[in-house]
């Protein structure tokens, strides 16, 4: 009898190889290369679909070479690059190298890091990953906490342990309305929109979060909070969480951390830091003052694939006491047979995921390739570069240069005899289109910041590839275009 099904899924170990090693070839090339690109593609949505063409679900196979090379083909010439150095958009950094090699490794494997007995190893290395970011960023090692998709994962899976561990016991039996209380949630109003998301999803509304203003620094103004969860309390609220940022997304602002952890026990109110982003900045010895009050977080959400440069996707929710994740998320179904060993944990009892993938290996790998010391390295660089930019903007007549903090710098073009105050309105217009036309003609790749009513352009930069030519060079293609747009705009 036949013991080999045939199976059009598989593919043999010769072919594999081959296929492999010239794919291999092509990414080496790819990633050597990659600063000879245009950073975005020049094609619209509809040339897209025209060059992807319009059939309907193939009926029967074809060979995987033939698909790997035109995969390789669709994806290296018509994707926007943000490993190429004059990247510097929104928060997405350049992928390590080793990641790429690392999420093949993991697939190849192929372990569910939901329970352990089905990912012996890969949930050991994911503790470990999880342990090494708590070092990373100075606080205990004793956190616990999972990896997960991104930062608003990871915000939502702090969001959810905080309602647990302060919402009335009987919550998770009879929901909301365990309580005539409305439950709120704090934040700075520079709050990225996972909170919002949150709020909704998980049945509070959007009423129940208080966006605090900020202060000219750009800081939550921490007396109004304390002021508002005052008022919430005269109010029969029950006030239950604060969020504070580590690194807001339009400037890089960090909160008053120390000053948030105090309210916090003031009020008994759970301490959630957003620092997605800027966590990572905290390995810096001379920046550990900003982030003072980091240690007291009951949760702390990070992004490896921002500023650890891991490709996507990468998250991280950190927790003081893991029992909260547990409490949260753990359930016993009987068609679950797992050992109950004092030294296992299936990370399905940890977050919203159940099935898992291995995503802890390229962050892994990454803090070992690298080290503290070289990641601390890298982004001191990177900090470097965004105050490069910030001084050439500065001492440029054409240019204004806004806010600089962490690696995000602020400015926009500003045509010789306008000024902020008399032309306000067609300068946020000048630099909007200005915008446009940097993001469409695929030189550099900025995007935007409104900081207090000005349309700025706004480079963050967590690109290790990104070097002080690029930044010249930026700030040479801006200027030019700056001043063709401002032609055709008059
Ligand atoms: C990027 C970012 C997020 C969202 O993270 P994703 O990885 O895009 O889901 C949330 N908060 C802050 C501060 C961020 O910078």
């Amino acid at each position: 009898m036949e013991r080999h099904r045939k199976k059009p899924i598989d593919i043999s170990k010769d072919e594999f190889r081959k296929i492999g090693y010239s794919l291999i070839d092509s990414i080496s090339n790819f990633i050597e290369t990659i600063d000879e690109k245009p950073v975005t593609t020049k094609k619209t949505p509809l040339q897209l679909q025209k060059i992807l063409g319009s059939q309907s679900l193939p009926e029967n196979g074809t060979p995987p070479e033939e698909l790997l090379s035109k995969a390789t083909d669709l994806l290296f010439n018509h994707s926007l690059l943000n490993g190429h150095p004059k990247f510097l958009g929104y928060i997405t950094s350049s992928a390590a190298p080793i990641g790429a090699l690392a999420d093949l490794l993991a697939a190849s494997v192929n372990p569910n890091v939901g329970g352990q007995m089905l990912s012996p190893i890969a949930t050991e290395i994911e503790k470990q990953t999880v342990k090494w970011l708590a070092e990373f960023i100075g606080v205990s090692p004793n956190y616990g906490g999972i990896l997960v998709s991104g930062g608003n994962m990871a915000n939502f899976t702090a969001f959810l342990a905080a309602r647990t561990a302060k919402a009335p016991k009987n919550i998770k039996e009879e929901g909301l309305s365990s309580s005539s209380k409305k439950l709120i949630v704090y934040c700075s109003k520079t709050t990225h929109t996972w909170v919002e998301k949150a709020a909704i999803l998980f049945g509070h509304g959007s009423k129940s979060i208080r966006w605090i203003p900020t202060g000219s620094s750009n800081k939550m103004n921490n007396d109004i909070l304390e002021h508002t969860i005052k008022e919430d309390l005269e109010n029969g609220n029950q006030p239950f969480m604060i969020v504070g940022t580590a690194g807001d997304v339009s400037t890089g602002t960090i909160d008053d951390l120390k000053a948030i952890a105090t309210i916090c026990k003031t009020y008994d109110l759970w301490f959630h830091i957003d620092g997605a982003y800027g966590v990572p900045a905290a390995v810096v010895p001379e920046l550990k003052g900003l982030f003072d009050g980091i240690k007291e977080a009951d949760s702390i959400a990070l992004d490896p694939h921002k500023w650890l440069y891991t490709p996507l996707e990468a998250g991280c929710t950190l927790v003081k006491n893991p029992q909260h994740l547990l409490d949260t998320y753990s359930s016993h179904p009987e068609y679950y047979h797992l050992k109950d060993d004092d030294f296992s944990q299936n990370y399905f009892e940890y977050g919203l995921q159940n099935s898992r993938g291995f995503r802890a290996l390229k962050v892994w790998l990454a803090l070992q390739q690298v080290g503290r010391k070289g990641y601390e390295n890298m982004i001191c660089e990177d900090i470097e570069l965004s105050k490069l930019l910030f001084t050439q903007a500065k001492n440029h007549p054409e240019l204004k240069a806004v806010t600089q903090n962490l690696s995000i710098t602020t400015f926009r073009y500003i045509p010789l005899g306008y000024t902020e105050v008399n032309n306000n309105d067609y300068l946020n217009k000048l630099n909007e289109e200005l915008l446009n036309k940097l993001q469409s003609e695929g030189d550099v790749f900025v995007s935007n910041a409104i900081v207090k009513d000005k349309y700025c352009l706004r480079a963050c930069i967590v690109n290790f590839r990104t070097s002080k030519k690029d930044i010249e060079e930026v700030v040479e293609i801006i200027v030019n275009l700056g001043r063709k747009v401002h032609k055709t705009l008059n």
